[in-house]
């Protein structure tokens, strides 16, 4: 047996991806005004952040920022149980479990590391973790990482999850799905999962990442809308990254369950607190979240524009409410064309292709954001229909099309 070459299969799988057209590339921007970015040197009206309560430029957010670094710094210092531990946050999470109405809530360095934590602490080998196939890469890795046994079952199927668990009926179950899927934009049949998981015994999980601060009373996210407390979901995942638009994660829910997150899970223990400052900064940005009514009303306003002028100018649309709103192209080649054809007009919008998307739907992942007016949506709209005859015609766009 030879040594496998290790640069070598590197070097072919990347020429395999770039023949089909899956290199991943990153665009810099150089600056950042709302849903402005300057790329390349030019202003585009970006479709494709998750800022969308619009908070992360927001002067209160910014200002707990920088008072708090004035005075407490830059860094985390240590791990939370070592000396990293600081009243900031502490003040984020019980505001956090006041704001979602559950006895306790856990800070993290971000929800990647969250969902780690929350499927290793609870589970290992023997038991099971039953996950919609469209969960969050992180969920994923989380469960193959604590060595359980993974079960997927069809995308929202909730009669699916209930066979994936009866199909394990020993060890210990966390039944775990995204709130609101991140390159759909549906909302999980909760409800349902939750009759799922109480008659089989599973702890339910939701990683509400896309639906807090967007959907619910208050933005308390996609379990509050779905008229859930804490005994049905006793842990959630609210992600600070998105539309609180700062940075980090809390899980939040039962005390019990919270406490044994602390107490044991690795990527809470063996990592660099959040410094006080982001803490600040997020524990600003929720307050806002929960008073300002008027971002999520915005939302709701250019979410009905989009999908009615779209419909009207004949595209497709996939069954979502929320700020994400994709628009299936298939083929990679064209999802890439089409975003590329919508810069030329001024549009940022994500291409996203497999392995985060299924095979042949590759797509535009749209977001909206409380700051987009009604004539960027027009503008977005127009632009969608130019991209289209573009794309349709097969002319190539390039800098130079750019009006
Ligand atoms: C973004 C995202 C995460 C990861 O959160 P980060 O704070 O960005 O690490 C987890 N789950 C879902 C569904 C997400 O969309």
């Amino acid at each position: 047996m030879a040594r496998t070459d290790l640069r070598q299969r590197i070097a072919d799988a990347r020429a395999q991806r770039a023949a089909r057209d899956r290199v991943r590339m990153r665009r810099t921007a150089s600056r950042r005004d709302g849903v402005r970015f300057e790329v390349d040197g030019q202003w585009l009206t970006g479709f494709c952040g998750n800022d969308y309560l619009g908070l992360s430029q927001h002067f209160a957010v910014v200002n707990a920022l920088q008072d708090t670094a004035a005075r407490e710094g830059a860094g985390g210092v240590a791990s939370h149980l070592i000396c990293g531990h600081h009243a900031a946050h502490v003040a984020l999470e019980r505001e956090v479990a006041d704001w979602l109405g559950v006895p306790s809530a856990l800070l993290f360095g971000s929800g990647f590391m969250a969902n780690l934590a929350v499927v290793q602490a609870l589970l290992g080998e023997g038991d099971v973790c039953v996950q919609d196939r469209l969960n969050h890469a992180s969920l994923i890795d989380a469960a193959r990482l604590a060595g359980c046994s993974l079960r997927r079952y069809p995308h929202a199927d909730a009669e699916g999850a209930l066979r994936q668990l009866r199909g394990v009926p020993e060890g210990a179950a966390l039944l775990a799905t995204d709130g609101v899927f991140s390159m759909d934009g549906d909302v999980a049949p909760l409800k349902q999962l939750a009759l799922v998981a109480r008659a089989q015994r599973a702890v339910m999980y939701v990683d509400d990442a896309h639906g807090a601060g967007v959907l619910g009373p208050e933005g308390r996210g996609s379990v509050a809308d779905a008229g859930l407390g804490v005994d049905a979901v006793p842990l959630q995942l609210v992600t600070l990254g998105k539309a609180l638009g700062s940075y980090g994660a809390v899980v939040a829910g039962d005390a019990e369950l919270v406490r044994h997150l602390a107490e044991t899970a690795r990527p809470y223990i063996y990592t660099t607190a959040l410094p006080p400052a982001q803490a600040a900064a997020s524990l600003a940005a929720v307050k806002l979240a929960r008073r300002d009514q008027w971002r999520r009303d915005r939302l709701v306003a250019s979410i009905a524009r989009f999908r009615e002028g779209a419909m009207k100018r004949g595209f497709e649309l996939m069954p979502s409410d929320t700020p994400i709103q994709p628009l299936v192209c298939g083929e990679d080649a064209r999802a890439l064309a089409f975003a590329q054809a919508l810069e030329a007009q001024g549009a940022w919008v994500a291409a996203i292709r497999p392995p985060t998307v299924p095979e042949g739907q590759a797509r535009l992942r749209i977001a909206f954001s409380a700051l987009h007016s009604d004539a960027d949506v027009d503008g977005l709209l127009e632009a969608l229909e130019w991209a289209r005859e573009a794309v349709g015609n097969g002319f190539p766009v390039d800098r130079a099309a750019r009006a």
